[in-house]
């Protein structure tokens, strides 16, 4: 478990530091924070899991994720995460009505321009409503007797100094709330699970500690977000979805997708300046700027079984807690409080999953200590990835600001590899397989410059992509 020895950069205590943490807290009881107590209740004696809010009974809408009204698809590489924590649990989820969505195959997806070829899908995301996947989730973890919850409760500080934190403070929330006094759980090691807002960096400053360095970028991306039966015989088309994805020059996004229980979800996306509206009006006519009338002819014969619900703040914000610094053993952060990403990239709940797994295998290597450096680094090294590509592809978007647009001298080369990649990625199965593979977090980034890839991008010359969507899959070469 994490502790601290001799050769931890950031070992400033004795004492107890060699053995395993027996009181673990964890700070929010969302996907990150749920899915890191599986991960580390074969390791310690007790986990705690304090969570703001009180879980509801069943799928439902709880205001600690008011993100949970909008569209969340799991990657490829989320699913296999899950799965090596929870066996079964992707069973689980299509036995709940969780729709398993291949691309290209599945769904007509407009880019820069061009309709994705409907070959065969090469990579499927899980779409269900967050709600059911959180309930799924919840369910199975909570199962197990070694992790206990403190529910309606709020972390308000850390308890210890600036060598190594020993618990937390939590206050009651609700009615109540005025009379309850703030209460200390003591833990030899606190995992922060508290989402994108987490207060940490500032719990850390007021123990004396040092509070991490953050990297900001953020386009101004707003989300409106609407549910949907579709009309009789749509449900049986051809797609089972419709993607218009935005870019710098047509910043505008679309998303339908089918959900649990034979509803439909749409997701309008646009950047500072033309956020998609919440109004029965509004939102149908967003859809008609879109560059492709696809998606407002479905909506205009679709009924609506929800209001529509906007989200704001969707930064990428990456806290350095990798970096040295003067901090605390026993305190390691993970989930969106680590790495928060611009969610049109549909990542945040797989690196939570990816991020569990780096730290049950870095609390189960035999061959080195987990200390709290050692096991911090892994869990941000989990986030990287999904960091480069969200931030990566956001710098280029107009009006994005923050403290990480400085152009470096490799970006012009690779920006212009990408774009061309991109351009082939429509029409060019085998690139565009690449590509998704590595936006599922699937294959590293380096995959895309594989030589097959990279003579395709390089010489290759752009391959015909449809103009028009295509209603019907591409039977698969014989
Ligand atoms: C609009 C939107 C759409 C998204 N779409 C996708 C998608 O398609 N695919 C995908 O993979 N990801 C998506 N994401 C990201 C995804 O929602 C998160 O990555 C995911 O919820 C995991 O985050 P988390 O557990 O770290 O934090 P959160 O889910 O934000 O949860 C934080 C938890 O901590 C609790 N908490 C906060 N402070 C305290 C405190 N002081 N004390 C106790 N409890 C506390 C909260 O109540 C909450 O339960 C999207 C995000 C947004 C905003």
């Amino acid at each position: 478990m994490t502790n601290t020895d001799a050769h931890d950069p950031q070992r400033t205590t004795g004492g107890d530091d060699h053995r395993p943490a027996r009181r673990v807290v964890v700070i929010g009881g969302s996907l990150a924070g749920l899915l890191a107590a599986q991960a580390l209740a074969g390791h310690a004696g007790t986990v705690t899991v304090v969570e703001r809010d009180r879980y509801p009974d069943g799928p439902g809408h709880r205001s600690g994720v008011p993100q949970d009204r909008h569209t969340h698809v799991l990657l490829e590489s989320g699913q296999q995460a899950m799965e090596t924590l929870l066996p079964g649990i992707l069973d689980e989820m299509r036995e709940h009505g969780a729709r398993r969505v291949g691309t290209p195959g599945d769904i007509c997806q407009w880019q820069n321009g061009r309709w994705f070829r409907r070959t065969p899908a090469t990579t499927h995301f899980l779409s269900a409503s967050r709600g059911l996947t959180d309930w799924v989730v919840r369910r199975r973890v909570l199962a197990g007797s070694r992790i206990e919850t403190v529910q309606g409760a709020e972390v308000t500080g850390l308890v210890g100094d600036a060598r190594r934190v020993r618990g937390v403070r939590l206050r009651e929330r609700g009615a109540a709330a005025g009379r309850q006094e703030e209460r200390v759980l003591e833990a030899d090691l606190v995992v922060d699970a508290s989402g994108r807002s987490s207060r940490a960096p500032a719990w850390l400053a007021a123990i004396g500690a040092e509070a991490p360095h953050e990297e900001r970028l953020e386009t101004g991306l707003a989300y409106s977000t609407r549910f949907y039966r579709a009309a009789a015989g749509v449900a049986d088309g051809a797609a089972l979805g419709v993607y218009i994805v935005p870019n710098p020059d047509q910043p505008l996004g679309g998303l339908l997708l089918p959900l649990e229980d034979d509803r439909w979800i749409v997701t309008l996306s646009g950047l500072r300046g033309s956020e998609p509206p919440t109004d029965e009006a509004g939102f149908l006519d967003f859809t008609a700027r879109l560059p492709h009338p696809l998606l407002h002819d479905w909506l205009r014969k679709a009924e609506p079984v929800s209001a529509a619900h906007g989200f704001r703040g969707t930064a990428n914000v990456r806290r350095r807690y990798d970096r040295p610094g003067r901090r605390p053993a026993g305190f390691l952060a993970t989930g969106e409080a680590l790495c928060a990403f611009n969610p049109i990239y549909g990542q945040g709940m797989s690196v939570a999953a990816l991020s569990a797994v780096a730290l049950q295998d870095a609390l189960a290597d035999p061959r080195r200590t987990p200390t709290t450096h050692r096991v911090q680094q892994a869990l941000s090294a989990a986030a990287r990835q999904a960091w480069d590509i969200s931030a990566g592809a956001d710098k280029n978007m107009p009006g994005a600001t923050g403290n990480v647009l400085r152009p470096r001298a490799v970006d012009r080369p690779a920006d212009w590899y990408m774009k061309r990649l991109q351009e082939r990625a429509c029409g060019n199965p085998e690139v565009g397989a690449v590509f998704r593979d590595v936006l599922s977090l699937i294959a590293p980034a380096s995959a895309l410059f594989a030589p097959a890839v990279a003579r395709a991008v390089l010489f290759g010359p752009e391959p015909e992509a449809p103009v028009e969507p295509p209603l019907q899959q591409e039977t698969p070469a014989a």
